[in-house]
């Protein structure tokens, strides 16, 4: 074990000689190699970022600290993940005016018969559902969450009733002026019924197992919240917004792995955290065999099965 070392560098020595990880003072050879560095390593940021003004101070989650560190003014949050969502609820709490574009989402009920949605994913198969069984591979858009105060329901039509302008994906941006398309409501409409499916799915659950365990009644159907007024363009000037936060997602961060395993998008060409090239491993990525891998309560499953596979080319 080694702790505050960062590994510069990662190459094959080619045959079944294993290889080389260069540290900042020396190196270390190894037969198998896990390449366990998190699912969430950069911030990644829509190129038409660079045609933003220069006034309009731009940042990212992992930069964002607390409303009152931003300039006065209008914010938009870019992105409707876990933390577009969290970033626009703190900022409209703290008084600030928000825009929140939205992006491809699916919501779940934090709690559902006193049950966690974590407690649901499990018993409802959820966790167990592995990637290879989207087409292509294609995984699902990301489901929101939050812990904060014990835990609620994001739901974005909420924070548009408290006073945030929600509108769709931003395209493009030039001259202070965004582009927007006009799809803020469908967005919206895909993100309810993942949350209807979720319920309806829970409440078979309960039709065929039984209550027990389940400490609270069923809340019935939510208030239908209205839709959301659609712009096709913002102009940041007219608005007033001085900040943009690009919740816009994360990529991965591989300049150090001198071996071709990667696909086009920089993305670990893997199966179940195994690569083409023996000895060399991946563990903790999103998705990686199931939606549990990029989460703390799934890698132990993942890196079982890595270990196992190990022990027995070792075997072999
Ligand atoms: C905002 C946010 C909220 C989250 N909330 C939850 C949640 O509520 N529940 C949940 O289960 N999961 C949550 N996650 C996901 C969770 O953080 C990850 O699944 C988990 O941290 C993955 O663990 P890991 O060990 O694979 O990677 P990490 O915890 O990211 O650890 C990777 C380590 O590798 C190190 N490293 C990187 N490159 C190198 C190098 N070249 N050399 C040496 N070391 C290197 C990094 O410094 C880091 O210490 C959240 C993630 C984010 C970003």
């Amino acid at each position: 074990m080694r702790e505050h070392t960062e590994v510069q560098g990662l190459a094959a020595l080619g045959g079944d000689e294993g290889f080389e990880l260069s540290l900042a003072d020396g190196s270390i050879r190894a037969r198998n190699v896990v390449i366990a560095t998190g699912p969430f390593q950069l911030p990644r940021i829509p190129a038409l970022a660079h045609e933003v003004p220069r006034s309009v101070m731009q940042l990212d989650p992992t930069r964002y600290r607390r409303p009152e560190a931003l300039p006065e003014g209008a914010v938009l949050v870019v992105g409707s993940g876990a933390s577009g969502t969290q970033i626009a609820d703190e900022l409209l709490r703290a008084g600030r005016r928000v825009y929140l574009s939205v992006s491809r989402h699916r919501r779940v009920p934090r709690r559902f018969r006193g049950k966690d949605a974590y407690w649901w994913f499990e018993a409802l198969g959820r966790f167990a559902q592995t990637i290879d069984t989207f087409p292509e591979r294609q995984y699902p858009p990301s489901t929101v969450v939050t812990g904060v105060n014990g835990g609620y329901d994001v739901d974005v039509r909420k924070l548009a009733a408290a006073g945030a302008k929600v509108i769709g994906r931003v395209t493009g941006a030039s001259a202070g002026e965004l582009g927007v398309q006009a799809n803020a409501n469908q967005i919206l409409d895909e993100a309810g019924q993942a949350y209807a499916s979720f319920v309806a799915a829970a409440r078979d659950f309960i039709t065929r197992c039984g209550e027990d365990g389940l400490t609270e009644a069923d809340p019935g159907e939510p208030e239908p919240l209205p839709g959301v007024q659609e712009v096709d363009s913002l102009s940041l000037r007219v608005e007033g917004i001085t900040t943009i936060i690009w919740a816009t997602g994360y990529a991965y961060d591989y300049g150090w792995v001198r071996i071709p395993v990667f696909d086009a998008r920089g993305r670990p060409a893997q199966q179940r955290g195994v690569t083409a090239v023996p000895g060399l491993y991946f563990l903790g990525l999103h998705w990686m065999h199931t939606f549990k891998s990029g989460l703390l309560s799934g890698v132990g499953a993942d890196a079982e099965f890595l270990a196992d596979r190990m022990s027995r080319g070792r075997q072999e």
